[in-house]
């Protein structure tokens, strides 16, 4: 299960709608926990920063940008748990190239944006053969 406040949630929507009609992706920050819940207390826009072209239209975290988020969420004693990325035009199930591209214990949170508006959202988490998503319970509160 992954915890969100709101905001957060508000915050990958927006992302998304602002980066459409290309795909946005960004960083979870927050800690997990001994049952593997996570809980969400931050979230960072990556692919803003990023050039057009690089963009493309695949969700693609660098190693690098894995690394410089993970230094940032340690400083404030935190962990990277997870991505966020939108699928435009396309529902909010988690694609082949996806589950390629995912690694085991992060929660990879997809939005549906359609025709410019956020729609459905949903996390997804390998499952422990790394050869499926499940669908990952989402807790949004205070
Ligand atoms: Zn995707």
């Amino acid at each position: 299960m992954i915890s969100l406040k709101p905001e957060h949630l508000d915050a990958v929507r927006r992302h998304g709608e602002t980066d459409y009609p290309h795909e946005c992706c960004g960083l979870l920050i927050g800690r997990l926990d001994a049952q593997g819940n996570k809980s969400v207390v931050d979230t960072i826009p990556i692919s803003n920063a990023r050039e057009e072209e690089a963009r493309g239209n695949r969700f693609l975290i660098t190693p690098d940008e894995l690394l410089a988020g993970e230094r940032l969420a340690r400083q404030v004693g935190m962990d990277v748990v997870g991505f966020y990325h939108s699928h435009p035009d396309h529902s909010a199930a988690a694609s082949q190239f996806d589950l390629e591209h995912a690694w085991p214990t992060y929660s990879y949170i997809i939005v549906s944006v359609l025709q410019g508006k956020a729609d459905e959202l949903l996390s997804w988490e390998l499952t422990e053969n790394r050869s499926v998503f499940y669908n990952e319970q989402i807790r949004s509160g205070e």
